[in-house]
């Protein structure tokens, strides 16, 4: 029984109009006994690659909302602060600056974006082979994780495949191996985890976040932290596919998820 989601946006993330009220509903109708809001901050989103959209949170609005919220719903669910923060290795400065001036409890890091492009854009597999843009896409996540420290989990993973011009049809592990061996074991190394998002199972994948080949990596090579999340980004996908996900960790060997606190993981067995 997985008792929160850990990765959901609400009218506080640029790509979303669900009220936090609505997703906080969600939460309680699902007999969870967390909520944990993840709303986008991506620093240095060009707006032209977002149809103007910023993704900028105004984080000292969404915290007081949450407080709020916190108090109001105490005794009934517990609300914990969480942020999913776009990852680049060159606005590490801008990073650090931020996750020191806030007090949340969980924070996602996530490539959104390679050279300023959203791989959700096909302009980014322009003149060049699949395999060819889908490493660049890990490659920076390998940076990224070598040039900054203070997240918790790395999200979506595998973000990148479900926009290819044949998805995951040529998925061949094999192709990629060598930059996640690099970046697991820096991502273990520091303590850090990864996540499991069922976006993929919605999103034209038909399994989550990463593929299974990643995440027995992952496992073999000692990684123990896993949070999960449907990256929900309106009410009807609160929680999609936990049902599944249960099911995929075990036959994976993992024994525990983990939701955070303070910046520190709390193990639950699955
Ligand atoms: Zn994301
Ligand atoms: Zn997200």
């Amino acid at each position: 029984m997985i008792i929160a989601d850990c990765h959901l946006h609400s009218e506080f993330s640029s790509d979303s109009e669900a009220p936090v009220t609505a997703m906080l509903e969600q939460a309680l109708m699902h007999n969870m006994k967390y909520f944990y809001l993840t709303d986008h901050h991506d620093i240095d989103f060009p707006p032209e690659a977002a149809n103007g959209l910023t993704f900028l949170l105004d984080t000292d609005k969404y915290l007081e909302r949450l407080k709020e919220l916190k108090e109001h719903y105490a005794g009934r669910i517990e609300v914990r602060y969480g942020v999913e923060l776009g990852l680049m290795s060159h606005i590490t400065d801008k990073l650090y600056a931020y996750t020191e001036k806030y007090p949340f409890d969980f924070i996602i890091g996530s490539s959104h974006l390679v050279r300023g492009i959203d791989p959700y854009y096909p302009e980014y597999y322009e003149g060049r082979s699949e395999i060819e843009a889908y490493r660049e896409y890990f490659q920076s996540i390998d940076d990224n994780v070598h040039a900054f420290h203070d997240y918790d989990v790395y999200g979506h993973l595998d973000y990148v495949v479900r926009y290819g011009p044949t998805k995951n049809a040529n998925w061949n592990f094999k192709d990629y191996a060598d930059i996640f061996e690099s970046l697991l074991k820096k991502i273990i190394a520091d303590g850090k985890g990864i996540e499991i998002n069922t976006a993929g199972l919605y999103k034209g994948l038909g399994y989550p976040h990463p593929h299974k080949d990643i995440l027995m990596m992952y496992k073999e090579l000692g990684g123990e932290i896993i949070t999960i999340g449907s990256d929900a980004h309106t009410p009807e996908n609160f929680a999609y596919g936990f049902d599944t996900v249960e099911a995929l960790l075990s036959s994976c060997g993992f024994r525990y998820y983990c939701i955070y606190k303070d910046r520190k993981p709390e193990y639950l067995p699955i």
